[in-house]
């Protein structure tokens, strides 16, 4: 144990973390007590799971409530205790985090592979989480998972792979978090399309080598230039594309399996201090190795893209003439491409305590002081940056906040509005099954007609054997403009 929080202590510390020894004892302390005797299937202590998250957030520099949250994560639902109690150790703050999480644990991931409701899951995911905290930890949780579900059984391996690529990869990418979610995709991979993971390893093998070797080579050339020009600190390495990525590329029509018109499979990556720094780095590149007529630079720090990657891209004539892509980009932006809104709290973080160089500040990120308002000032802060309606709705949970999602008995989600009925839901899901409703269940309760919904509950409409005109008293209670109209015009049919 001791050994343990050691590790953890040094991780804070390398990583500008203010969490003490007595602190994490004590929330350790509190983990073991809450798991006594539970073991996870790899054998394992249960609490080492929570250990585990909480390391990936520290990585992530989150706050330290969002730490000591996630170490404590499974300690309601899985664990012995409640609200309350931790409420009494560690504050409501805390407290909220881990209920947020637990919340968010609930919810059924099943229902239909329809774009639809897969997109309803995942504005569900954001809305139901109030505070993006939640998402990250819930993430962290996911990553860990994934690690370790080799010890699954295989039919469950499957089910938790299929709903990472669904779900969770896609709330990385949009949330920004350019890493997570290519370790996410990569872990699901051989579980989802084990045959496909086998062929692209076997297939990309010696592409990656050669690939790896031009780099290699390009490396000393561009450093030593970079050098007579003054750019200081700069860092080159060889970028490999993420095998899951690098399969999906194979399989657009326009490249239809061929490695030669994928140039990027190994990119050069080139990190510098400054948005200067960028083009003299771009110059320098374009001065050896000639760029590649109309395949071109993309400028994603002159435009950055919705999620609010920055980078300049380059294609340039390597060693052998072959295609090899440059990414040029600042610290920060590395930073950023990699931990997304993560990357945005550790920067507050470190501002508040005074880590933060103003000129570190000004390389493009602007920070609010009141971090309840963070969410909000993350969406600004993209405002400025980028016109981006749907990353905005996506972090932004106000835009969310006026919905409410709520599941068919098969797991299906449906997108409704606020203080919605039972008779809205049936519209929505089916104009003939509004045709027959003879009752409704919520959460397996029979309910009245016009009980309003709320968020993550499971509503069942009980048919009735014959069809049946629409109510005239349901129009005192439907929320939706189609179950409205749709009532409405079934009364003039009759008065008619
Ligand atoms: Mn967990």
């Amino acid at each position: 144990m001791q050994a343990k929080v050691r590790e953890m202590i040094l991780l804070c510390e390398e990583n500008n973390i203010p969490l003490d020894e007595a602190k994490l004892n004590k929330v350790l302390s509190f983990a073991v007590a809450a798991h006594f005797g539970q073991k996870r299937l790899s054998g394992e202590d249960y609490i080492w799971h929570g250990y585990e998250v909480g390391k990936i957030l520290i990585h992530w520099r989150l706050d330290t409530d969002s730490i000591i949250a996630g170490i404590l994560h499974d300690s309601v639902d899985d664990g012995a205790a409640s609200y309350e109690d931790l409420k009494e150790v560690f504050g409501e703050g805390i407290a909220e985090l881990v209920m947020g999480v637990t919340t968010l644990g609930r919810i059924r991931l099943r229902g239909s592979r329809n774009n639809e409701f897969v997109e309803n899951l995942r504005k569900m995911f954001l809305a139901m989480s109030q505070d993006l905290r939640v998402v990250l930890i819930k993430l962290a949780d996911r990553l860990h998972n994934m690690r370790t579900l080799s010890s699954l059984a295989p039919c469950k391996q499957k089910k938790i792979a299929q709903e990472t690529l669904e779900i969770f990869a896609p709330l990385a990418e949009r949330l920004g978090m350019g890493e997570v979610k290519s370790e996410l995709e990569d872990l699901a991979f051989p579980y989802v399309y084990p045959e496909k993971y086998e062929e692209v390893i076997k297939l990309s093998r010696s592409q990656y080598k050669e690939a790896s070797q031009h780099i290699f080579k390009m490396r000393r050339t561009i450093l030593r230039a970079l050098a007579k020009e003054a750019v200081a600190g700069a860092k080159l390495y060889a970028r490999k594309k993420h095998l899951y990525s690098l399969w999906r590329k194979l399989e657009r029509k326009d490249i239809k399996g061929d490695f030669s018109q994928i140039h990027d499979i190994v990119a050069m990556r080139i990190l510098v201090s400054s948005i200067k720094d960028c083009y003299v780095a771009l110059g320098v590149v374009h001065s050896h190795y000639k760029p590649v007529p109309h395949l071109g630079i993309s400028d994603f720090i002159a435009q950055p893209k919705p999620n609010g990657y920055r980078s300049i891209h380059t294609k340039v004539f390597g060693p052998k003439n072959r295609i090899v892509e440059v990414q040029i980009r600042t610290f920060t932006m590395h930073e950023e491409a990699e931990y997304g809104v993560a990357a945005h709290w550790a920067y507050s973080e470190a501002k508040s305590r005074g880590k933060v160089t103003s000129n570190e500040l000004e390389a493009g990120i602007s920070v609010g002081e009141d971090k309840l308002n963070w969410v909000k000032q993350l969406a600004t802060w993209q405002e400025e940056i980028v016109d981006s309606k749907e990353f905005l709705a996506a972090v932004k949970f106000d835009a969310l906040s006026d919905h409410n999602f709520v599941f068919s008995p098969k797991g299906d989600v449906f997108d409704l509005p606020v203080d919605a009925t039972p008779v809205d839901f049936a519209f929505c899901v089916h104009t003939k099954l509004g045709n027959y409703i003879q009752g409704a269940k919520v959460d397996g309760k029979v309910v009245p007609l016009s009980c309003k919904l709320k968020s993550g509950q499971v509503v069942e409409i009980i048919k009735a054997k014959n069809p049946k005109k629409p109510n005239r008293d349901w129009l005192r209670f439907v929320k939706t403009q189609t179950a409205r109209r749709i009532i409405q015009k079934a009364i003039r049919e009759e008065t008619d």
